[in-house]
């Protein structure tokens, strides 16, 4: 065989194992991320949208229906679900879904205008194991509210606040605990505030009369701990800002203080 006959044969086998390879990867592929809109519901009538529905379609999918689907899309094999709309806040089972999905291993978070979202409800989403909530901001006020009405920005701002009470962050640890069995062994505050001491106001306590406010630090300490046997805490410091916050805490929590009594 020539040299062209030689070149031609490499050329196949190139061909052939890499439509091989394809086939592999296409048969294997699993779509990732899920973009899934539960409702064309909105409240909004923004000059770009592509729902144009005032209230829900007529068919709109049942709870039930969203569980099945969360189903199919879990045993995929993907792993991120973004909630989507039409406005996703505007259904009232919307916590059910989420808490559905994350019970099913997926990451769930909510895509929003944040009309509907005030301080309560960002928790609600988050005890129902939402991780992310994606607000939309068209640009600044003048752009935002010419595109979707009048005070829209203002109310979307307003949902990426902070100013959450301490001690409903205290409680959130605290049910977490307990829903885990483990309530009557974290015998403690959540945290307390950090600056020219290591212990300073504010307290992150059940009965805490702080909130959370831009420029704040102060740390997270869950700890639990069980008579004749050891405990353990996990101690992070939390710094409030602008729009949310961030832990300046820079070791990884796998080497948290394990105490043993053993
Ligand atoms: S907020 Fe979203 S769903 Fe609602 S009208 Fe605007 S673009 Fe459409």
């Amino acid at each position: 065989m020539g040299k062209w006959g030689k070149a031609k044969m490499h050329q196949d086998d190139l061909l052939s194992i890499t439509r091989e390879k394809f086939n592999q990867a296409v048969k294997e592929a699993k779509p990732l991320f899920c973009y899934f809109s539960v409702t064309e519901a909105c409240n909004l009538n923004c000059k770009y949208c592509g729902s144009d529905s005032k209230k829900p379609l007529d068919n709109e999918l049942t709870t039930e229906e969203v569980y099945d689907v969360l189903d199919n899309i879990a045993e995929a094999g993907t792993m991120a679900v973004l909630l989507a709309g039409g406005e996703p806040t505007s259904r009232k089972d919307l916590l059910q879904i989420a808490r559905y999905g994350a019970a099913h291993r997926l990451r769930m978070a909510v895509n929003t205008h944040g009309h509907f979202i005030d301080k309560e409800y960002a928790w609600k989403l988050r005890d129902a194991g939402v991780l992310e909530v994606k607000v939309s901001i068209d640009g600044l006020e003048e752009t935002h509210d010419n595109n979707r009405g009048e005070g829209s920005f203002k109310r979307a701002i307003e949902a990426l606040k902070p100013g959450v009470e301490l001690k409903e962050i205290d409680r959130i640890a605290r049910d977490y605990i307990s829903d885990n069995h483990y309530g009557k062994n974290f015998g403690h505050s959540l945290g307390h505030g950090v600056g020219l001491s290591v212990h300073e106001l504010p307290k992150v306590s059940n009965k805490s009369t702080y909130k959370a406010e831009e420029g704040m630090v102060f740390s997270i300490e869950p700890g639990v701990y069980i008579p004749g046997y050891g405990g353990i805490r996990i101690e992070d410091l939390i710094l409030v800002t602008k729009t949310g916050y961030e832990v300046i805490t820079k070791s990884p929590s796998a080497s948290a203080e394990v105490i043993t009594g053993l």
